[in-house]
């Protein structure tokens, strides 16, 4: 590709060097200024020039992706933050406003900070988490922030600096002895924030160790990104964009499977012609690209866009994997869409297209116990119920279980359910609860001692 794109990174401090946001009025650029300084806000000249439509701005979805909205925060909070800025307060005392707001939003939803992390002699290894038995993941110190932010991101927290980065890997590579160790784990997945917005160097020393025989067991290498969507430009014309493809070319060389796990939000992330060559690249290589999405209120909550979105992407050789429910984090008021609604979405979608794109599995809730799919609405005994299952379990022997929870048209979050025909309980939950008392005892005893 002969065009080189350069990325400009837009942020709060340089929000009016977009030239698109002339459309809007003063009062909606002071909105989304009082917004960004409480979530976490950045754009680039792709999203903003490629992806917006700027003649449909505010409904216009990658708008509402990208850009904060007003409702995003209640009223009360909306006008704290105005308030403060109107008044000139200084960078600290807004930053004060600020990290008050952001911990009335459920800045660490399901308990990630201590269950998901593992031990290794007896003390936790840092940057990565391991849930599901098989399926280790990684979070690579370089890539903890992304191309540009989703508004309703679910990671927002470490973005504005709340979670000093104790996810990421430090430079100990204790994350790689726990993973020779433990040889049930068969996928490393790499996450984030996007570990693609790291440079071919730093990704190259977090992958290529993977090649060497003491991670035989490693049959599956996962990278969790949306660079496909904010920065295609990433397989294209960066300046290491071709080691990139010679490293992907390596891994798949070595017999090892390398998947991108590629988070598409809407069919319009699928149409330039920057993505489209970034996908035949990955593909020419071998990689194998899987998707997923949360459905989102305002940016993809129609059966219409996800079938398009699926079409597309078999069209394009992509595999439909994942459709989640929106996390309870952040700005969830202003995105959540009920449980019952998300699954009129999936089954309606899933009606429309043929077989190729069935194979997105949902919709699912990542909760504690693990990824909870609503598998439908069924009547029993005269009950309404939500006929649930886990795909993937804290305990594996849990996994294909139907279980039941009383049906509720406004339930948003896994947390709203209560168990159908009047039980306590679901039947994982005592076991769930030992284990995470358990955890949590070794983790004070181990690590804040
Ligand atoms: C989703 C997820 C995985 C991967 O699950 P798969 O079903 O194998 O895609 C692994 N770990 C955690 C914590 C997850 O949430
Ligand atoms: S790509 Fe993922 S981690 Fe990055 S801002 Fe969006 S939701 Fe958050």
């Amino acid at each position: 590709m002969n065009n080189v794109r350069k990325l400009k990174i837009y942020q709060l401090r340089n929000l009016e060097e977009i030239p698109q946001l002339k459309v809007l009025s003063k009062e909606e650029l002071f909105n989304i200024k009082v917004v960004s300084n409480v979530l976490p806000f950045r754009t680039n000249n792709y999203v903003v020039e490629e992806l917006i439509d700027w003649s449909k701005v505010p409904d216009d979805p990658i708008f509402q992706l990208t850009f904060m909205q007003k409702d995003m925060l209640s009223n009360s909070q909306f006008s704290r933050m105005a308030d403060a800025i109107s008044r000139n307060l200084s960078t600290e005392e807004i930053k004060k406003v600020a990290d008050t707001i952001r911990k009335e939003l459920n800045p660490h939803p399901a308990g990630q900070l201590t269950a998901n992390v593992p031990f290794y002699d007896d003390e936790p290894v840092k940057g990565i988490q391991h849930k599901y038995k098989e399926t280790a993941l990684v979070f690579p110190t370089g890539g903890q922030t992304c191309h540009a932010y989703c508004t309703f991101c679910f990671r927002w927290a470490q973005f504005v600096g709340m979670d000093d980065l104790k996810f990421a890997t430090d430079e100990s590579k204790r994350f790689q002895e726990y993973i020779k160790e433990h040889k049930e784990i068969t996928d490393v997945l790499f996450t984030g924030g996007d570990p693609m917005v790291m440079s071919y160097a730093k990704l190259k020393a977090y992958l290529e160790p993977l090649l060497s025989p003491e991670f035989d067991h490693i049959k599956n290498i996962r990278i969790g990104t949306k660079s496909l969507s904010y920065w295609p430009y990433r397989y294209l014309t960066d300046k290491d964009s071709d080691d990139i493809l010679m490293l992907f070319d390596k891994i798949m060389s070595s017999g090892k499977h390398l998947a991108i796990m590629a988070h598409f939000s809407h069919y319009i992330e699928l149409e330039t012609e920057a993505v489209k060559m970034a996908i035949r690249r990955l593909r020419n290589v071998g990689v194998k690209i899987r998707t997923q999405s949360p459905v989102i209120r305002h940016v993809n909550d129609s059966a219409e866009v996800w079938t398009k979105m699926w079409q597309e992407q078999v069209n394009l050789g992509l595999i439909p994997y994942y459709m989640f429910v929106e996390r309870n984090t952040g700005a969830k008021k202003y995105f959540e869409i009920p449980i019952a609604e998300v699954f009129e979405i999936y089954k309606e979608a899933f009606k429309n297209v043929s077989g190729l794109s069935r194979t997105a599995r949902g919709p699912v809730m990542s909760a504690t116990p693990g990824k909870v799919s609503v598998e439908g609405v069924a009547e029993i005994n005269n009950e309404k119920v939500f006929v649930l299952n886990l795909l993937q379990a804290r305990n594996s022997d849990w996994v294909k279980t139907p279980f039941f929870a009383s049906y509720d048209p406004k339930a948003t979050w896994y947390t709203d359910l209560i168990p159908a025909f009047g039980q306590d309980e679901f039947f994982f939950d005592e076991e769930l609860s030992d284990f995470l008392s358990e955890k949590e005892e070794k983790f004070i005893e181990n690590y804040l001692r």
